[in-house]
This record gives structure tokens, C-alpha cells and sequence, in this order.
């Protein structure tokens, strides 16, 4: 059997996901927007429901989540939503080297239309500095978009400070020519461990179900409504749906799953987290044990299934192809078909040899004691 340790590439459908899921494919088909008979209201109450368990999850107002097709679309909106929106107060976005593609793309697209955008660097632990981020803010700083952790290395980032610094020296509540904004791509957190937008003060944040048992191709956006309230551009015109935000009729299923997918994530992650924590330590215990082998990235802010480990003198794509019964992932899934660097690891400071010697393990809640046991096995005679 296959051992899939790739958990931040994708997960698979929790059963109870599917289960919730599988009525509004069939008898329960109505589109959410039809508001003249029973099949569009019974839609329509499954998409509040889900909304309310979204918000559950994250800590917001249901009427701060909209529906989006996953991340990389909650970030595009959120980021040229901002640009559209607020450039005639400044033309300038920062963000960080190790953002996911997503987001440096959309930064990219931004600066053909004339954004300036600053990319802050990270230390060898993969971690931004608060001073250069404070040094970097000016008053025609629309936007700071961070994420919260790596997908590639697992590092967190200190989030709570940052949205301090931000909110404190370019204060969006002062208004005039001061006041930006907060957006924090959550994708590899939500569902794992506990994100309390409120209490950390995030002003925009996506997020997406695959990457926590949910179905692909169905995420959220947060939007703060107040305090300072938030006003996005549309992406996507035609009807007016998600408040206008987001046209197009909603992926009910997709929504029912996400919502579900929440619900369990609410209940379960504590008790997940401790487990799979135990089996990654473990993990890279064992394997750091081979010879001129490190962990990339911060170990102490770190998400817990999470290792991105440098086998130093063993290419990845060798050692992959000696483990044909493992899937783990070298650089991010995105960008794996690109044989270039990871721009991660390379951000942190690893020479060109030492990223394309580095492969991630990520762990997930169906991952056993016995997988971890044969993936050592499996990579030490690899490696040895
Ligand atoms: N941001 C991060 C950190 C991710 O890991 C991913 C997915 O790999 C995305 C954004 C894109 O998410 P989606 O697959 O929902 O578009």
C-alpha cells in the first residue's frame, strides 16, 4: 500500500464530509439563489449553515465569510480587491520571499499595473523580522499580506505581533492618508490548529477545504466588516451574489462539505494534532539521525505535521524515485513540475544544492505508527 505523507499537498474526504455532502448532489440539487420554492430554500439554508460553521471555526461574524473556489482565488481577491479599492490612497503592498505562488503572482500582476511592492525577507529559521516589516510601512501602505504558516517548511509566522505592528504604526482606524490592511493566506492552518481572527486581529484571511478533509475547490474568504471594515473590489461580476463580492451560483455541495469539514475540524483538532505531532517528532528524529541530514526551517514555530528535511549530497528526485512507495513532495505541489529551486528554502538562506536536496513530509489524521515506522526504513536504506 502506498503511504501518503503529503497531507499539505492535499487531503482526502473525512467520510462524515461526504456523507453531509452527498444529499445536496441529489434529492437536495436546488440552487441556493431560487427563492421561489422549497428546493432553493432548503439551499439556501444548508449554504447559512455552512457559513455559520465557517465563522464557528475562525471566530468572525457569518456575515464576514463569503464562498470562494479555494485559496488561491480568496487571494486574489483579497489582494487586487485591496489594490482596486484603496489606490488612490497609496500604490504600496508588502509581502514576504516565501509566500506561496498565489500570492507573489498576484503581487507580480499588481506591479505591471504599477503597485509598488516591498518582499521582506526571512532568516535562516524561515521567520520575517517585525523591524524590517515596521521600517517597510509608510502612509501609502495598502495592504500586508503574510501568511500564517509555510506550506513547504511548516514555519509560522508571528502573526499576532505582526498585525500589532501593522495596525499600530500605519493605523487603519486613524484615518487620513495613514491605513492598511492585514491579509493573511491561512491555508495550511485552518482546520489544524486554532486561528482566532478576533483575537489576532487579521483584517483579511482565505482559506480552503481540501487541505482539511473538505472536498477541492471550495474555500472561504474572511472579510472584517468592522473596526476597521474592510471594502474589497469584485473579481468576478454577474449577479451579485456572496454580497456582490463574488458572482456566480454557489457550489452548494462544495459549501455543505467546507461547512462540515469545520464542524469536525472544531471538535477533532486538538486531539488530532496531539497525535500526529507525536508521529512527525518521531519522524524526523529517526531520519535527522542519518549522516549531514537538518530540519529547514524554525522547530519551534512550526506546524505540527509538518518536516522539511535536507538529506545534504542526496538529490530529492533520487531519492524519491527509491521510494516509489512513499508520496512526499519536493518544493510546494504547485510548483513541483518546475525543476527550479525552491524559492522557499532559497529565501531562507539554503544554497542550490542544499533545496534541491530537501523533501517535506507532511502528516495527516490518518496516518499511522506503522507508515512512520516503514518510511524511516524506507528512506534510511535510500539514503545509506
Ligand atoms: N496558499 C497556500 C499556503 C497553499 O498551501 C495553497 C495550496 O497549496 C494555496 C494557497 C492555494 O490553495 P487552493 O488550492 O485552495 O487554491
Amino acid at each position: 500500500m502506498p503511504i501518503y505523507l503529503d497531507y499539505n499537498a492535499t487531503t482526502p474526504v473525512d467520510k462524515r464530509v461526504l456523507e453531509a455532502m452527498l444529499p445536496y448532489f441529489t434529492e437536495k440539487f436546488g440552487n441556493a439563489s431560487s427563492r421561489t420554492h422549497s428546493f432553493g430554500w432548503i439551499a439556501e439554508d444548508a449554504v447559512k449553515v455552512a457559513r455559520q460553521q465557517v465563522a464557528d471555526l475562525i471566530n468572525c461574524l457569518e456575515q464576514e465569510v463569503i464562498f470562494t473556489s479555494g485559496s488561491t482565488e480568496g487571494i486574489n481577491l483579497a489582494i487586487k480587491g485591496v489594490w482596486e479599492n484603496y489606490q488612490s490612497k497609496g500604490k504600496h503592498i508588502i509581502t514576504v520571499k516565501t509566500e506561496h505562488k498565489a500570492v507573489l503572482d498576484t503581487c507580480n500582476a499588481l506591479e505591471k499595473k504599477g503597485a509598488t511592492i516591498t518582499y521582506l525577507n526571512v532568516d535562516r529559521e524561515g521567520v520575517i523580522d517585525l523591524q524590517e516589516l515596521k521600517n517597510a510601512l509608510t502612509p501609502q501602505t495598502i495592504l500586508v499580506a503574510i501568511m500564517y504558516a509555510n506550506n513547504e517548511t511548516g514555519v509560522i509566522q508571528p502573526i499576532k505581533e505582526i498585525t500589532d505592528v501593522v495596525h499600530t504604526y500605519n493605523s487603519p482606524f486613524e484615518g487620513g492618508q495613514g491605513g492598511c490592511f492585514l491579509f493573511c493566506d491561512a491555508t495550511q492552518v485552518v482546520g489544524k490548529i486554532n486561528i482566532d481572527v478576533q483575537e489576532e486581529h487579521i483584517d483579511i484571511m482565505c482559506l480552503s477545504a481540501h487541505k482539511f478533509y473538505g472536498p477541492k475547490g471550495i474555500g472561504a474568504l474572511y472579510i472584517r466588516r468592522k473596526d476597521p471594515r474592510v471594502a474589497l473590489f469584485p473579481q468576478i461580476d454577474g449577479g451579485g451574489h456572496e454580497r456582490g463580492l463574488r458572482s456566480g451560483t454557489l457550489n452548494v455541495t462544495g459549501i455543505v462539505g467546507l461547512g462540515k469539514a469545520c464542524e469536525i475540524a472544531k471538535s477533532d483538532m486538538w486531539d488530532d494534532s496531539a497525535r500526529i505531532s507525536k508521529l512527525r517528532t518521531r519522524l524526523e528524529q529517526l531520519l535527522t539521525e542519518l549522516p549531514n541530514t537538518f530540519i529547514n526551517g524554525s522547530t519551534k514555530n512550526r506546524l505540527f505535521n509538518t518536516t522539511n528535511i535536507c538529506f545534504q549530497n542526496h538529490r530529492s528526485e533520487t531519492i524519491i524515485k527509491k521510494i516509489p512507495n512513499i508520496s512526499v513532495a519536493i518544493g510546494s505541489a504547485c510548483t513541483s513540475a518546475v525543476a527550479e529551486p525552491s524559492h522557499v528554502l532559497k529565501a531562507m538562506g539554503l544554497s542550490d544544492e542544499d533545496t534541491y536536496s530537501s523533501i517535506r513530509f507532511s502528516l495527516g489524521k490518518y496516518t499511522t505508527e506503522a507508515d512512520i515506522k516503514e518510511t524511516i526504513e524506507t528512506v534510511k536504506n535510500a539514503i545509506l
